[in-house]
């Protein structure tokens, strides 16, 4: 695993769902719930641990 930006990242189960993309500078929060991928343009909401 390259470990270069780890710190960058979100967790796996946070990634985009269509392009796996979890740096959190290309992932932006819309609102409180949903995050849009900058890579692809997917809206997703990440689990967050809530559900
Ligand atoms: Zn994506």
């Amino acid at each position: 695993m390259d470990q270069a930006d780890d710190a960058n990242l979100v967790d796996e189960e946070d990634a985009c769902p269509v392009c796996s993309e979890r740096n959190a500078d290309r992932l932006a929060w819309l609102d409180d719930e949903k995050v849009e991928c900058q890579m692809c343009g997917t809206v997703y909401k990440p689990p967050r641990g809530g559900e």
